[in-house]
């Protein structure tokens, strides 16, 4: 009976997906620095196989672990004898998983065209890619799709080119789900290239901005990554790379940047999420976007898009100096956010990525930044973790069209201010 149990555990790890039946979301609120340390520390206990969903930062600012059903009595031992307050946020990380599969079963459709394409779920890979052909095959004059590069396991990364004519006009780059888990960031990309089809001719900001300047946008912006949390782990943040002699599988590719990277905020320990991997751009992903922003020197504005946790940011994250343009980014981030909370009431904070959450080394926009162009921005979208990286897809299209007020709002401004 043992061993036939035993080999039936085999059988799941190898054929299906992985599981999180009991495994819980804990949303801690440290209040002292010394509970950060004993947090941070706790961390780096690798056999508890924690998945930090929000990292210690500040005593201001909640800390939310996925904790894997085995490990969860030691941590909850953990944090009540040191008195460390705690809520259950997600009480069965499989039963949310579950829904969130059933729903998007329930609302699979074939779509012959980006109109009758349902915006409101979640779509793999092959539907995501299947969006773009037909959204490019159906306005031949505005977008085409240019393949910069491939992913580790030779998948093409499809960029989106929106322009109206022109050669090397000033650009706008967006990019989406270069953190494969963090799905509704891709959907939200989605929706943003459909809209820039309906609103260009009928929107007369975007009419202007595209008068003038193209915008790239990349969807799917870790393809590997992406499909694995599809059909093997919805929990997979990184790459899928493999380095001989790593024991984990996959870099995060928001510290592979060469923008201080190997500092504060990164590891060198290949199972951790923020592994920084062997050197800089050491992705493909990652090395495929450096060529293309030093091949297109005219990409203005570049914004990375994650989440969760609501939060617009600009440089730096790898260090404590202020960018020489801190105080224009951040009355732009201001009037972004107030664009964005407009539509729904979302709340949202802005700043500098080390002064609003934590120091961290090699993320993307730092090395943009590094690279002249001076309006680059990251956003964490929805929520601040009711939900965390599996948000109900009924927040979507919501999701989605706040974050475009305060796109339009970077994007505008970006078109009126040359340099
Ligand atoms: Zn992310």
């Amino acid at each position: 009976m043992r061993s036939l149990l035993v080999l039936s555990a085999l059988l799941v790890a190898v054929f299906s997906q992985k599981v999180f039946i009991g495994d819980q979301v804990l949303r801690i609120t440290p209040i002292s620095q010394k509970q950060l340390v004993q947090l941070q520390e706790l961390e780096e206990q690798q056999e508890l196989q924690l998945d930090y969903w929000l990292h210690p930062s500040s005593t201001e600012r909640p800390v939310d672990i996925h904790v894997p059903f085995q490990s969860l009595q030691n941590v909850k031992v953990f944090l009540e004898s040191n008195d460390i307050p705690y809520s259950i946020m997600i009480k069965d990380l499989q039963e949310v998983v579950d829904y969130e599969e059933m729903e998007m079963k329930a609302s699979r459709t074939v779509s012959r065209n980006t109109d009758s394409f349902n915006y409101a779920t979640y779509h793999t890979l092959a539907e995501i890619n299947a969006f773009i052909d037909q959204l490019v095959a159906e306005n031949p004059g505005l977008v085409s799709k240019t393949v910069i590069g491939t992913s580790y396991e030779g998948r093409p990364l499809n960029l989106l080119k929106f322009s109206t004519g022109g050669t090397n006009r000033p650009a706008i780059w967006i990019d989406t789900g270069i953190h494969s888990r963090e799905w509704v960031t891709q959907a939200s990309g989605v929706w943003f290239a459909k809209k820039i089809t309906t609103d260009y001719g009928s929107d007369a900001a975007l009419t202007a901005i595209l008068n003038r300047m193209d915008i790239f946008l990349l969807i799917v912006t870790n393809p590997d990554g992406f499909e694995y949390t599809h059909t093997k782990d919805r929990m997979w943040r990184k790459t899928r790379s493999i380095y001989a002699g790593n024991s984990c599988v996959g870099v995060d590719p928001n510290r592979n940047w060469d923008a201080g990277f190997g500092g504060a905020g990164s590891s060198g320990l290949s199972c951790s999420e923020t592994y920084r991997g062997p050197y800089a751009h050491s992705e493909a992903e990652v090395k495929a976007i450096v060529n293309f922003v030093k091949a297109n020197g005219n990409i203005k504005a570049f914004i990375s898009i994650h989440s969760y946790s609501q939060m617009l940011l600009y440089p730096y994250g790898y260090t404590y100096t202020q960018v020489p343009h801190a105080s224009e980014l951040n009355t732009l981030a201001k009037n972004a956010i107030a664009a964005l909370t407009s539509l729904y009431g979302t709340a949202y904070r802005y700043g500098s990525i080390v002064s609003t959450i934590y120091q961290a080394s090699g993320g993307t926009i730092d090395w943009t930044y590094n690279q002249g162009i001076k309006y680059s921005y990251t956003f964490e979208l929805r929520d601040t973790g009711r939900y965390g990286f599996i948000l109900p897809a009924n927040q979507i299209i919501p999701t989605a069209q706040e974050t475009w007020q305060a796109l339009m709002t970077i994007m505008s401004y970006t078109n009126d201010h040359p340099y």
